[in-house]
């Protein structure tokens, strides 16, 4: 007998993007000559710097030549590119193995493959708003969701309480939509609770390289007692504009075990298995991120992008609209002035100032009566979209 993985129909409509594009779309046909300005988006915008798509050239010159082409490469990941992440990490002295680390085509994909390794039907804890692309993997292979609730109570920073006991638990920092970052003693509390009640957390560290503030952690294994049971997930995205490059990194530890068997163990096995490595050219331009003169273009690249993030956070302030986020992130998380709904405030911000955003409900049903905008649009833009705001709330 054959049939459907019926979990599948247990998934909402993904209605959320496709809406914004169908009412942009009607807005620009009744309106053809209104500018729309786009801060919805969660994608970059510049372009990859000079010093990585010249090491994607060499590489493909490699390719080129039967003394340097490459064929297959280890299901992991190069050396080179792992021992360079392994060195990025002790300057935060978190000292890692190479073998813990697993190079992979971006954060969304192990962000859902890593249940392969865990049993269906497991209890799964998710804070809520976030990324929706935790909810649907779960759901997909049956997991059963509780999901933890933030609030204007937490500053959107969930904790664990007892019906997260003996969970996997998605938790991630700096946070998509509401750019809240948890501190060390937040995480330090995660940790401990996962430690003694059986649970895993999945780390997304997605958007580590917007923390500014030297006190708050990039990656979960700066506290004590993440390695015996975390798991991290980064990115390449949005550090080095590769959303449509592809390429990131998953850590899992040695220490980490459920049952007595290693995590790690099962990770390497699944990947050996299901998976058959990033490409030689992506890893290359992946590698040159971390050399020194590229390290110095991507700093400019986030703080083009933060300056647009303050701009829309200090803007917003001074119009007394409540907003989260914008400082350790390139998202402002904003709470509708007048009790509109997030939809309600999205038609609004369209009809009435040709702004695109995104609205806070499609993040998880406590997003509703927010709006996400973000610093990845063009500085002009960011300008002119908080001119338009200035304007409209001054009334
Ligand atoms: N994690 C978070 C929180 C994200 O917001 C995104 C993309 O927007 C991803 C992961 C996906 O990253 P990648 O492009 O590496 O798949």
């Amino acid at each position: 007998m054959i049939d459907i993985n019926k979990n599948f129909t247990q998934l909402s409509e993904d209605y959320l993007f496709r809406n914004i594009a169908l009412k942009v779309a009607k807005f620009r046909e009744e309106n053809p000559n209104k500018k729309i300005i786009k801060m919805g988006i969660g994608d970059v915008s510049l372009p990859i710097t000079k010093n990585i798509v010249k090491s994607f050239h060499k590489a493909i010159d490699d390719m080129s030549k039967k003394e340097t082409f490459k064929g297959y490469g280890n299901e992991q990941g190069y050396d080179f590119l792992r021992e360079n992440i392994k060195k990025y990490y002790q300057n935060r002295n978190v000292i890692l193995d190479i073998d813990e680390i697993f190079i992979s085509d971006g954060a969304k994909s192990d962000l859902g493959n890593i249940l392969d390794i865990f049993d269906n039907n497991i209890n799964v804890t998710i804070s809520n708003p976030v990324y929706p692309a935790y909810v649907d993997a779960n759901i997909i292979n049956g997991n059963k969701i509780n999901f933890i609730n933030g609030d204007i109570s937490n500053n959107f920073l969930p904790t664990l309480d007892d019906k997260c006991k003996e969970s996997l638990v998605y938790i991630c920092s700096p946070n998509n939509p509401t750019g809240a970052v948890y501190d060390k003693d937040s995480l330090k509390n995660i940790v401990d609770f996962a430690n003694r009640n059986n649970c895993i957390i999945i780390f997304d560290s997605a958007y580590e390289i917007f923390i500014e503030d030297q006190n708050l952690p990039h990656s979960i294994f700066e506290i004590d007692g993440a390695k015996n049971c975390a798991i991290e997930i980064c990115s390449f995205s949005k550090s080095a504009g590769f959303t449509g490059v592809r390429c990131g990194y998953t850590i899992i530890p040695k220490e980490v075990k459920l049952n007595k068997i290693s995590l790690n163990k099962l990770w390497f096995r699944r990947q050996s298995t299901k998976f058959n490595g990033v490409s030689y050219i992506t890893q290359v331009g992946a590698n040159e991120f971390f050399s020194e003169a590229s390290q110095k273009e991507i700093v400019n690249i986030v703080k083009y992008y933060k300056r647009n993030s303050k701009l829309i956070f200090d803007t917003l302030t001074k119009l007394n609209i409540l907003c989260y986020g914008g400082v350790n992130s390139p998202y402002v998380w904003l709470k509708t002035p007048n009790k509109e709904s997030s939809w309600e405030y999205f038609d609004l911000l369209l009809e009435g100032l040709g702004i695109v955003g995104t609205p806070g409900v499609g993040f998880g049903k406590n997003g509703e009566g927010y709006f996400r905008l973000t610093g990845f649009s063009s500085y002009e833009d960011t300008i002119l979209a908080m001119n338009k705001f200035e304007e409209f709330y001054k009334k």
